[in-house]
């Protein structure tokens, strides 16, 4: 076993603390990981605080993992030791069923194996970046590309994929018009990558001091939800809606302002259900839809199409003993656009 060091949330109402724990020892098709950077995702928020249902406790959170390889297994063909490697959400799955079989692993039949929160063959509950090291099948480890810095990369794990998977699932391109509904580690990182694919992006946020980065992540207008005119000026615009939210809010007015035929996708994950009105989606038959992730070869694409593009996310870096202030932090609306935990604190 391994002897790691970490921060855990021991229940639901504690701050997060140092926590040391063992991993698996490196088996044949392992790789074992020296932690640089990982990313705070509003997710490790919701998931520490029990805020979902079904958190395992004691839980060291982290989901957008960046490192080195220390060691690999004797049957490991894809890396070697020191290349610069990612893990995201999830670190196996059943790979025999159809999604699987197709590279949609976030689909897996059986339920993907989460990073941390997740219960690993053995029965040991996995645990995740906010620590030194990690041991992850090869199969699921992801190659970070040299011209992306590892700090502005580690967002790349959760926020881009979130972000790259729908926009190329539902062919969001050129022609399209996008609204992207919340301004945060997920929606900055929308506006960039649907930028890059020649969308016009429309930011709708509840905050006016984020009027200028909009502009300056490349959206092509800025508007407040705060404001009834919003909802009246932009009625039918938009092609597509992806909705970033962390919090409960009315799904019902971002529906009108999507065109006949179009799409509203629901990416963030409120803990409280909202009412819907049929008849908006029914006069002008639009669709809710919803989406998580990406598979493995989707996010290597996305890891690939940020570096040919020169995006990383916009980043905050922090030593792990800041990290429940950056949770606050994150709940205030308060980062620009990801903290990300340098590891090398920890040591
Ligand atoms: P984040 O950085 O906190 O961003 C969320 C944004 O939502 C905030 O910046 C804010 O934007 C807006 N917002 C917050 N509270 C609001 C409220 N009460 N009313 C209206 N807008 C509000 O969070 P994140 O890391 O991007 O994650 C966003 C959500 O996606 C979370 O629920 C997370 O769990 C979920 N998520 C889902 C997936 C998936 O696979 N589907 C993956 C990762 C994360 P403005 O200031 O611009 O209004
Ligand atoms: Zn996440
Ligand atoms: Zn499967």
């Amino acid at each position: 076993m391994l002897s790691t060091q970490g921060y855990a949330a021991m229940t639901a109402k504690t701050a997060l603390q140092l926590f040391s724990f063992e991993r698996r020892e490196v088996g044949p098709h392992d790789v074992l990981i020296t932690i640089t950077h990982c990313g705070i995702c509003h997710s490790d928020i919701h998931q520490a605080r029990d805020e979902w249902g079904g958190s395992i406790f004691p839980m060291v959170p982290g989901h957008e993992i960046v490192g080195t390889v220390a060691r690999i297994g004797s049957s490991v063909k894809k890396f070697k030791t020191s290349d610069r490697v990612g893990v995201g959400c999830f670190v196996d799955s059943c790979r025999t069923c159809a999604a699987c079989r197709e590279g949609s692993e976030q689909y897996c039949e059986a339920g993907m194996l989460l990073t941390y929160s997740g219960r690993d063959k053995d029965g040991q509950p996995t645990q995740g970046g906010y620590s030194t090291q990690i041991v992850v099948d090869e199969n699921y480890v992801l190659r970070i590309p040299s011209a992306l810095s590892p700090a502005g990369a580690a967002p790349l794990l959760c926020a881009g994929i979130t972000t790259y998977s729908p926009l190329r699932h539902w062919g969001v391109g050129k022609y399209h018009k996008l609204a992207v509904v919340g301004l945060g580690g997920l929606g900055h990182m929308a506006v960039k990558i649907a930028k890059a694919m020649g969308t016009e992006v429309t930011v709708l946020s509840t905050s006016e001091q984020k009027r200028k980065d909009a502009e300056r992540l490349g959206a092509f207008e800025f508007a407040l939800t705060s404001q009834p005119e919003t909802f009246t000026r932009l009625q039918r615009r938009f092609d597509f809606i992806l909705d970033t939210v962390s919090a409960p809010h009315n799904y019902n007015d971002y529906v009108n302002l999507l065109k006949t035929d179009g799409t509203m996708i629901l990416v963030g994950v409120p803990d409280k259900p909202t009412l819907l009105e049929p008849f908006p989606l029914i006069l002008h038959r639009r669709r809710i839809a919803g989406s998580v992730i990406g598979g493995i070869r989707e996010t290597q694409a996305m890891l690939d199409f940020c570096a040919t593009h020169n995006i990383e996310s916009d980043v905050e870096v922090i030593p792990i003993q800041h990290v429940n202030e950056a949770y606050e932090r994150v709940l205030k609306g308060d980062v620009r656009f990801r903290f990300v935990i340098d590891l090398a604190s920890l040591k």
